[in-house]
Order: C-alpha cells, then structure tokens, then sequence
C-alpha cells in the first residue's frame, strides 16, 4: 500500500516524501524514521532519503515499519480505490495537481526550526498535529511547498514518463514581483531546453532551463558549462554560468555535503543534465587567451536552490 503523505515529527507538518528528500538534503531534518501515519499515527519511514539520487533505484517514498492499525482510514481509502466504489474523489491532504515552488534565500533558511526534543515516540507536539488533521478532515488541502527546484525535477521525471506535464502545475506567486495573483504554469511550460532556444525568445519569467553539460573550477568557485549553449542566428552560442562559493554555498547548513558533492563531479569529469531556474540571461562577450573575442550567454544564479543536476 503506497504512503502519499505523513506526518514528520521534525518538521511538524503533513508532507510528501519529495519534500522530506528536500528538507533531509538542506539539513532541516535528520531522521528518517520520524514520521507517523496521517491517520493511525504508526509508525513510518521514508526509504531512500539518505541516499543520493544518483544511487538510487526508487524514488524517496514512505513505509510503514508496524503495520497500520485496524481502523486505520489509509487502508479504507486504499480499498476504496482498489475496488473502483466509492465517490471517485480522493481524500488526498496535499493538492496533488499543483506544487508551490518558493525559492527561499541562501542565509534565512527554512524558519521551522527542528526541535531536537522530540527523539522519544510520542513526545512531540501533539496539539499541533491534532490542529493539522482537523484541518484535513474538515477538507482543508494545502499544496507541497518547495524552497528549491530540486522536488521539482523529480517530479518533473515522473510525470514525463506518465505523460502528465500538461496536467500538472506549478504556483510561482513569489516570483510574480508587482501583481498579487497566482500564476500556475504547467510543467511543460516550466521546463526548457536550452539547446532548443533561441536567446531572442526567451520568457521574461523565471523558467528551468536544461541541458547537458559539466561542471569545472575555476579558482574557488564552479563553472557550470552546457553542452549546447541557446541559440542565435542558427548559431548555438556558449552557455556558461557560475556557482560562487562565498555567495552561493558558504552560508548553507549543508555546506561540506555541496562541497564534496561538486568537487566529485569535477573530478570525475562527470556528464550531467543540468538545471537552474532564472529569468536573468544576460549576453556578453570576453576575450580568450588568443586574443580572440568570444560571445557567451550567461544565466544567472540567483541563489542554490534555483540549480539542480542529475548525473547521466
Ligand atoms: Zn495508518
């Protein structure tokens, strides 16, 4: 029986198991087995969430350790479904169709803090969860809320190969700027591909572009280069741009784990896919060690959680 959502006792929310990947990645949780059924309060694990994406067969996802209780209501839903009766309508606490993507700066962080009292089954703050599922169970649903592209691509993945990207959608209200209104764009929409742009046309809203390429240093920092750059005048131009160490990384709860993490790909020369997440593309040019003046596009890097990468 498939676990969509569970209560984590660190962060004191209902979440899916993308979002515990993110918040064990970033530092903000620590414990896999910290979580409880929405329901029966069993015990849960999320499988998966200390590993790398690169090493792993599965996605991150939760099971259940004990065994659910009797009465528990995932099991009532799950044969609902399995058996086509009942209403048709899943009671589903996350919005499954549209995810929150709120890219947060380096330094605040995610603001829960983790309690670090709450070890001991049981002990963690019970009034607060009972709030949350009362609110479930008076149809309160609430969309998974992301700090980085990160889930974003993984589901990306996933509803490529189910063939959903029109069907599922993004909410970008911060990223808006000036005007107050929600904007969901679809996940094909969200997602584009560098090598198939050309640089005149790019939207003046923030997208995920990607394409194959590496990683190298340069100095102390990170030279992220795709393979095929965005193009002009039928010409793929070089596409390039940076992860700064001080400005980038060096304020981060997990920052040796990004170090080692980069200083692998570069070297092992390794091949990637890569993402990031900006509306800021600027064009410029330099001058090589030939004297020879070169033109390269150069995305900007707002902040770490607007660039991803999957090894290849
Ligand atoms: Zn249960």
């Amino acid at each position: 029986m498939s676990i969509e959502e569970a209560y984590s006792r660190e962060f004191e929310e209902i979440i899916d198991s993308e979002k515990a990947y993110e918040l064990f990645w970033d530092g903000h949780i620590k414990d896999k087995t910290a979580f409880n059924c929405i329901f029966c309060n069993s015990r849960i694990t999320c499988a998966n969430l200390d590993k790398e994406r690169a090493e792993m067969k599965n996605l991150p996802h939760f099971k259940s350790v004990e065994g659910h209780k009797d009465d528990c209501d995932l099991i009532l839903i799950e044969n609902i479904k399995k058996n086509g009766t009942g209403t048709g309508k899943e009671r589903s606490f996350i919005d499954g169709e549209i995810d929150e993507l709120k890219i947060i700066s380096n330094i605040v962080g995610v603001k829960k803090i983790i309690n670090n009292n709450i070890s001991e089954e049981g002990q963690y703050n019970c009034l607060k969860k009972e709030k949350i599922i009362n609110g479930y169970k008076e149809g309160v649903r609430r969309k998974s809320k992301y700090n980085s592209i990160r889930p974003i691509i993984s589901k990306y993945q996933k509803y490529n190969k189910d063939k959903l990207l029109n069907n599922k959608y993004i909410n970008v209200y911060k990223d808006k700027g000036d005007r107050k209104k929600d904007i969901n764009i679809n996940y094909s929409d969200m997602f584009v591909n560098v090598s198939e742009t050309n640089i005149d046309k790019v939207s003046k809203y923030k997208r995920i572009y990607y394409g194959e390429g590496i990683i190298t240093k340069r100095n102390n920092d990170y030279m992220v280069i795709f393979n095929t750059g965005f193009n002009k005048d039928k010409y793929s131009i070089r596409t390039i741009f940076f992860i700064n160490t001080d400005k980038h990384l060096s304020q981060l709860n997990n920052f040796e784990q990004w170090k080692n993490r980069l200083e692998d790909i570069v070297n092992n020369k390794e091949k990637l896919m890569i993402y990031i997440y900006t509306n800021y593309i600027k064009e410029t040019s330099y001058v090589n060690n030939e004297k020879k003046k070169i033109n390269v596009i150069n995305p900007m890097l707002e902040s770490i959680g607007c660039f991803d990468y999957r090894r290849l």
